[in-house]
């Protein structure tokens, strides 16, 4: 586009770069006599002819590009289609293998913990018998060798009997216990429920995202603007994630790659859009204005809920179109959530035109 070649009010001709650095008024480049008026010269008839003879050659370009891409597709359709099937088939093959093997060893693991215990155990329990046994032994050995002489008087013979009788009771107590500890074990296994979610182990298939461009709805339809719809799916699937960003795929447009993104974090969830300049255009300014829309459920526009910002691409790459404080908020507002899919659909009108969103702002 930058070498076709302009008429100008001398007569001249000069490339067509010229006329890119957007400024109202230029300098002549070829006679350097007079000054060139932007709008005014590339509104001459031969000019509108040549710039759009060349539109229709790019787009014609553009529209190549995308068909040789869909006739390789074309050509080996079930492959790639079978193909990427199996891209997913083997993730969650891949996923099942590892998951088991990670469960096997914290089952294993947790399984080592108790026999560890058990272990333990044993050897306590058998300190203890020798302990208590022996204690034991020793009450034995009192009891039977303990004498109560009929030489006694009557009171002192009832004093010796209860002393007796206490720690034969004692000794009997010590036995008891020592008794219950061996007629079962101390551990028992309680068998807890069977029921665990396989889902948040595995993780769960979730819809991509999608973004496509539209023609615009609108009558003015022209180059300088371009619409955008990004559809984000299943997104109570995000919920609860300390930190996300969902980007589209890349929107080209003007020579630009224009991304919408969702951004989460902590509550918070933005919808940002964001221009990604070549190295060819770098001294230009990116003035644009865009506009985030809400499709009602008939997928119509909701005029309402049209929200406008202006921002230079060319100095903030990114510009905040929407915040949200909680996901939450985001999804209950009806306008635009679709409950049936778990999705919203956001339509980003896009506007590049420097001149005219200049001329715009002084009228106001
Ligand atoms: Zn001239």
């Amino acid at each position: 586009m930058d070498d076709i070649k302009i008429v100008l009010p001398c007569g001249f001709y000069c490339k067509y770069e010229y006329f890119r650095n957007n400024k109202e008024k230029f300098e002549c480049p070829i006679c350097k006599t007079h000054y060139i008026n932007t709008k005014e010269c590339l509104n001459m008839t031969r000019n509108r002819l040549v710039l759009s003879q060349s539109d229709v050659e790019n787009a014609k370009k553009d529209l190549d590009d995308c068909t040789t891409t869909l006739k390789y597709y074309e050509d080996d359709l079930e492959h790639f289609i079978e193909e990427e099937s199996n891209i997913l088939k083997n993730q969650i093959d891949l996923r099942r293998e590892e998951l088991k093997i990670m469960v096997i060893k914290k089952i294993d693991d947790y399984y080592e913990g108790q026999l560890k215990k058990i272990e333990q155990e044993k050897k306590k329990k058998f300190d203890k018998f020798i302990s208590r046994i022996g204690r034991i032994k020793l009450l034995e050995k009192d009891i039977y060798g303990f004498n109560i002489s009929d030489k006694n008087d009557i009171q002192t013979q009832i004093d010796m009997n209860i002393k007796l009788f206490r720690t034969i009771d004692n000794a009997t107590i010590l036995a008891e216990n020592l008794k219950v500890t061996f007629s079962k074990s101390i551990y028992g296994l309680r068998e807890d429920s069977k029921n665990f979610d396989v889902s948040t182990l595995f993780g769960e298939l979730y819809l991509r995202e999608e973004t496509k461009r539209i023609f615009c709805i609108c009558s003015n339809f022209d180059d300088k603007q371009a619409n955008f719809v990004f559809k984000v799916n299943d997104i109570s699937k995000y919920k609860g994630q300390e930190e996300f960003k969902i980007v589209s795929n890349p929107c080209i447009f003007r020579n630009f790659e224009w991304f919408i993104i969702i951004q989460m974090e902590k509550n918070d969830i933005a919808v940002i859009l964001q221009c990604i300049r070549d190295q060819k255009n770098d001294d230009s300014s990116i003035l644009t204005q865009s506009e985030i829309r809400f499709f009602d459920y008939k997928m119509n526009v909701i005029d309402d809920f049209t929200i406008k910002s202006k921002n230079d691409f060319s100095i903030y790459p990114e510009c905040v179109l929407l915040r949200y404080d909680k996901v939450e908020n985001m999804i209950n507002d009806i306008g635009f959530y679709d409950k049936k899919d778990d999705s919203f659909t956001l339509n980003i009108l896009i506007k590049v035109d420097p001149q005219q969103i200049m001329a715009i702002d002084s009228e106001k």
